[in-house]
């Protein structure tokens, strides 16, 4: 590990203004999962550590208007465990529940999942799904960016170097949703996913079409990728066997895998196929 200067700011503003000040040299840090790995092994070389840790108001779940806020520096084994978020926005502490073991869960925070923007992730495809929104404060005040223009590239994200992610607002699914987050890796369960899909589908009560689908699928491209064409596949019609089949497919064209130390290409083409189809018949039936 090389030598860094360390600051635990108070504020949001004290933080947003050491890290505009030092640029590039500084290096924000939350749960420190990532990025303490990263430091010992020098792949990163700061001249400042800014940590957030200290800052007050983003830690928690509350309950705002038609969604929840959560705070960028709630564990992420918090949101595996809230009532509220298990209640209203299972399929974010299904996610959550998925993600490293729980020494991992307990450290890791929500930001910085989220700001990582490390393709190989549970949380992100979950909150992507439920079409949350990322507040990022800087030193010209606060905006908003919905997830879905948030995520730029592998390691790559919307949030520029002098920012802090405050937090993420999710909208409450509507009546007659139902979501699920399903994830196959390579050996222990508690490993970084070969690829994973997140959706969340909505059931009209009357005609049992499904009025609304967003499937998710994550670590098979640089982002997390809304399957689109596979969510046209399925808007407005009634699922069946062979709907849901032809869905997958779609979206394990739509899939943009790398080959790596997880699989080939063809392989993670087929496991997103099968996830998919595992995904969307258990949300559908969560929805039911
Ligand atoms: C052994 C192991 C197994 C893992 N398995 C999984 C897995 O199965 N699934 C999965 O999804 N993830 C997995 N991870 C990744 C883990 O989820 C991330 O390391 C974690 O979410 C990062 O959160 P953190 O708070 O520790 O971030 P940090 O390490 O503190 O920071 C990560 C990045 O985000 C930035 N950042 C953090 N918070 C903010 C903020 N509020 N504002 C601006 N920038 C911020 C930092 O500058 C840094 O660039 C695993 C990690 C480990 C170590």
């Amino acid at each position: 590990m090389t030598r860094f200067d360390y600051v635990r700011p108070s504020t949001v503003a004290e933080a947003v203004g050491l890290l505009e000040a030092h640029g590039d040299d500084a290096l924000a840090i939350a749960g420190g999962t990532a990025t303490v790995l990263l430091l010992q092994k020098r792949m990163l070389r700061p001249e400042l550590v800014v940590d957030l840790g200290g800052l007050p108001g983003l830690t928690g779940v509350e309950q705002n208007g038609g969604g929840l806020r959560i705070g960028a520096l709630t564990p992420i084994r918090a949101i595996e465990r809230d009532a509220i978020v298990r209640g209203t926005h299972h399929l974010l502490a299904e996610a959550a529940s998925q993600v490293a073991g729980v020494r991992v869960r307990n450290a890791a925070t929500v930001g910085g999942s989220v700001c990582f923007g490390e393709p190989q992730t549970d949380l992100p495809p979950a909150l992507l799904a439920m079409n949350a929104t990322a507040t990022i404060a800087g030193s010209q005040g606060s905006r908003d960016v919905p997830l879905e223009e948030f995520f730029l590239g592998p390691y790559e994200t919307a949030r520029e170097q002098g920012e802090v992610l405050t937090h993420l607002s999710v909208p409450t699914p509507v009546p007659g949703s139902g979501g699920c987050h399903v994830k196959f890796t390579m050996g222990s369960p508690e490993n970084k996913p070969v690829a994973n899909v997140s959706a969340l589908v909505t059931v009209d009560a009357s005609t049992r079409a499904l009025a609304d689908v967003r499937i998710v699928m994550g670590a098979v491209g640089g982002v997390p990728m809304l399957a689109h064409k596979a969510n046209d596949t399925l808007k407005g019609e009634r699922p069946s066997d062979a709907l849901i089949a032809q869905a997958a497919v779609r979206a394990s064209e739509e899939a943009d895998p790398v080959e790596d130390l997880r699989g080939s290409v063809w392989y993670k083409r087929r496991i997103i196929k099968v996830l998919v189809e595992r995904a969307l018949r258990c949300a559908i039936e969560r929805a039911n």
